[in-house]
């Protein structure tokens, strides 16, 4: 049996990515179709003793990196038992959680109490009318108090999870940006991606990063390259001169990182997805209580997976090599 989940491009794999539900208590624009989603049973949904099965299976394998994400993993009942069932697995040293961050105020110090490490919180809009239509009628000060609490709590580094939509919130670049001037926390720029579908939308939303930078030097904000940031993360990243905080570009369309992927994901029903793009997928569940079989199963999912994704292809709409998934951001995990 291998030591590590290493795959035929020799990269690594110590990162997994757990899709705790695919049910949300927002709907954006960009995640999930206001109407016409179909949710999963209950029943289909893995429990959290299957979850961490799963993992158990995989810390011997060098899986050190978890990310609980969904859907919105806060609507699941007791994600803090989850965490504490996680953090007791020897060889689990980091695990971060995904939210929205409206039920985060009331769940931070128990999240940490449980052992979960760290938080981003996806963030798009500083502007309340907006951010309620971008996220189909969210709260943004509910946001803004748990980003709040979640300092409270100790949870360091906080990172904003913020897509980038021309047209949408291309203006608040500099919002954001002077946020880290103040606050310790990391802002993470996002490209907006063509996962699950690629309409007329996406593709009138879509705008690259190079936005980011353009700002600073219209603004007049000096940065420099940064390496600081702690995380899993292909951002590359940067500081304003004097900031508390750092910001980062993650530009999967326009520049993909495959080459450094060391991620696998698991969603919410069960199934394994060697990558976030590709249609390709592997269930996990008829293989509960048989580690080795889990542990097999993830070898086969990491000896298919491509070198590469193609979504730049969606773009100029080009042949791909692989059928694109058909799962909607919410129903992957991100
Ligand atoms: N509900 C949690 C949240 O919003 O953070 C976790 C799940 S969400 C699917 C995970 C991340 O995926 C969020 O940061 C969200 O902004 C991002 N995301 C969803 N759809 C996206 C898309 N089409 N392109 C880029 N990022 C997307
Ligand atoms: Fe829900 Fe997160 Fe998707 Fe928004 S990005 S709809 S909060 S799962």
């Amino acid at each position: 049996m291998p030591t590590q989940l290493v795959d035929k491009y020799g990269r690594i794999h110590d990162y997994l990515r757990i899709s705790v539900t695919d049910r949300c208590n927002l709907r954006c624009v960009y995640c999930m179709p206001e109407e016409g989603m179909t949710f999963e049973p209950d029943h289909r949904i893995l429990r959290y003793e299957e979850i961490t099965e799963v993992v158990k299976a995989l810390a011997p394998l060098g899986v050190r990196k978890l990310r609980i994400t969904g859907g919105e993993p806060l609507v699941r009942k007791g994600l803090d038992r989850l965490i504490a069932m996680l953090s007791a697995i020897p060889g689990i040293e980091d695990i971060a959680l995904s939210t929205n961050g409206i039920y985060l105020a009331a769940f931070a110090p128990a999240l940490k109490e449980a052992g979960l490490t760290r938080v981003n919180i996806s963030l798009d809009s500083l502007v309340p009318e907006r951010y309620a239509r971008i996220t189909g009628g969210g709260d943004v000060s509910k946001v803004l108090k748990g980003l709040q609490a979640s300092r409270l709590a100790g949870f360091h580094p906080i990172k904003l999870n913020v897509v980038l939509m021309k047209g949408v919130n291309d203006d608040e670049v500099e919002s954001f940006l002077r946020m880290t001037l103040e606050q310790p926390i990391h802002i993470r720029f996002i490209e907006y991606m063509p996962v699950g579908y690629e309409g007329a939308g996406w593709k009138a939303g879509y705008m690259p990063l190079t936005h980011v930078l353009e700002t600073c030097e219209r603004l007049g904000l000096p940065y420099t390259a940064t390496r600081e940031v702690y995380g899993n993360g292909p951002a590359e990243s940067y500081r304003l001169e004097g900031a508390a905080g750092t910001f980062g570009l993650i530009h999967p369309v326009s520049d993909h990182f495959c080459g450094s992927c060391n991620r696998l994901r698991l969603t919410a029903d069960g199934n394994i997805k060697p990558c976030l793009y590709w249609a390709d997928e592997y269930q996990v569940r008829k293989h509960i209580g048989d580690p080795a079989a889990i542990a097999a199963l993830f070898m086969k999912a990491l000896d298919a997976k491509p070198e590469t994704h193609e979504m730049a292809r969606a773009l100029s709409g080009e042949r791909m090599s692989h059928a694109p998934t058909l799962r909607r951001m919410s129903q992957i995990g991100g």
